[in-house]
């Protein structure tokens, strides 16, 4: 009985199991197809200086719009992407978007710098740097108004390469930005050794601003981040509590729905507008 229950289970389990790698596989496909479909849109997030109280800046956070499946969260078909090597030409997509996006908003008066998510791979793969230059060289875009967004993860494998390619866009102007602090692989001998510009508190340390210890957290991360002479952004606000802690302890910025949720550039524009007068 137990033998039968045990190949059942295992019967169960191959299947479970096919029907995962069928469901990637499909999914690998609709995800190379849909660019080709013009399905991906790039939403944008404000970022808010908090000492005015105004939109500095936004940041480029990506949606996959499918006719059959309605809008797909990035969490789903990023990792993916990252593992199958489609990363390169999907982030490439990426950054000419939020390259165009940012020139039409410069034209218009609109001068905000922009923060564009780059994955570890992406940064690796053939001539990052040199694309990357020529991309905002043709365009004639400020180096400077342009932030990369990168995370933690990427010191774990590579960090001389990483390093590297690291030094030389912050060199060309470029600002980088360590997101989601605290949460990965954090060590205070990267914070010295990568040229980071921008420290951005992971949303799990503002959730718990309020307990004893999670305060601490937060103000520690703000007068570290803040003594190395980088920015600290706190993501992740719902409440006016949390921005008043933050003007409290003297963060740079935050992101989070409290002020708006990521919104597709024509209402973003109109949010910029409407604020700035
Ligand atoms: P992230 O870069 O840390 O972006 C912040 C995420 O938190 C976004 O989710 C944003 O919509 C969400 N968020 C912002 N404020 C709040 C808030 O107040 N409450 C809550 N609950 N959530 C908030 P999203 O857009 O689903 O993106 C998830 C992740 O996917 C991003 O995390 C980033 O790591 C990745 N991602 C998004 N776009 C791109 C891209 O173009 N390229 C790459 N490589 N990764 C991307
Ligand atoms: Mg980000
Ligand atoms: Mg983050
Ligand atoms: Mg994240």
């Amino acid at each position: 009985e137990a033998k039968n229950r045990g190949r059942g289970r295992y019967h169960f389990f191959t299947e479970e199991l096919n029907k995962r790698v069928q469901d990637s596989i499909s999914l690998d496909k609709n995800m190379r197809k849909a660019l080709e479909n013009d399905e991906y849109q790039l939403h944008y997030q404000p970022k808010i200086d908090i000492k005015s109280g105004t939109i500095v800046g936004a940041e480029a956070l990506i949606r996959w719009v499918s006719p059959t499946q309605g809008s797909i969260a990035p969490d789903v078909f990023i990792s993916l992407a990252e593992e199958n090597g489609f990363i390169n030409e999907l982030g490439w997509w990426v950054l000419q978007d939020a390259i165009r996006q940012h020139t039409l908003w410069k034209n218009k008066g609109i001068d905000i710098s922009i923060s564009i998510n780059v994955s570890a791979k992406q940064l690796l793969g053939d001539n990052f740097i040199d694309q990357f230059k020529k991309l905002l060289d043709d365009n004639e875009v400020d180096p400077g108004k342009i932030d990369i967004e990168i995370t933690e993860y990427l010191f774990l494998q590579h960090s001389e390469e990483n390093s590297k390619i690291l030094h030389e866009l912050h060199d060309y102007g470029v600002k980088i930005s360590l997101d989601d602090f605290g949460t990965g692989y954090s060590s205070l001998s990267y914070l010295k050794r990568f040229p980071i510009d921008n420290l951005k508190i992971d949303k799990a340390f503002i959730d718990d601003y309020d307990s004893k210890r999670g305060s601490i957290f937060v103000d520690t991360i703000v007068k570290m981040g803040q003594t190395l002479n980088m920015k600290v952004i706190a993501e992740g606000v719902e409440h006016k509590e949390q921005v008043e802690y933050l003007s409290k302890i003297g963060c740079d910025q935050y992101q989070g729905y409290y002020f708006s949720r990521a919104l597709n550039a024509d209402d973003f524009e109109t949010l910029f507008l409407e604020q700035s007068h």
